[in-house]
């Protein structure tokens, strides 16, 4: 099951982006969002592709949204966590487990880095669900 997603800044950038899979590609691809900082651009990139890259430019300078956790990868301590910085907790927007590579993908719901304005206000909300 994917997602699509609504991206909206207050400088007027607008966008829509995927996440996960739909049905028939489950298992072979799993599109996140990501910044392209060749087109300044929010695109969709398949994380399962041997190279992501940028469907608009096919460049490689992308950066995902959101954070990743691998399977694998030890929890943050407590001492860690108080000095994460923000004591209030951010709630998650999406979250979506990829297992062909053992990593669950997220994205806060706050504000985002916009390829055009450069501001932290892009804001990203769920649209629909596809599969
Ligand atoms: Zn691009
Ligand atoms: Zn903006």
């Amino acid at each position: 099951m994917g997602k699509l997603l609504n991206a909206e800044c207050s400088c007027g950038y607008k966008t829509t982006v995927a996440v996960g899979s739909g049905r028939e590609q489950y298992g072979t691809v799993f599109e996140f969002p990501h910044l392209c900082t060749n087109c300044d651009e929010t695109v969709t990139a398949d994380l399962l592709q041997a190279q992501v890259t940028c469907p608009l430019c096919s460049g490689i300078d992308l950066k995902i949204y959101g954070t990743k956790e691998h399977d694998g990868a030890k929890k943050k301590s407590w001492f860690q966590r108080l000095f994460a910085g923000s004591d209030e907790p951010v709630s998650t927007l999406v979250s979506q487990y990829c297992y062909n590579i053992e990593t669950t993908f997220e994205i806060e719901d706050r504000g985002h880095f916009c390829p055009k304005c450069k501001e932290q206000t892009l804001k990203f909300s769920v649209d629909a669900m596809f599969d």
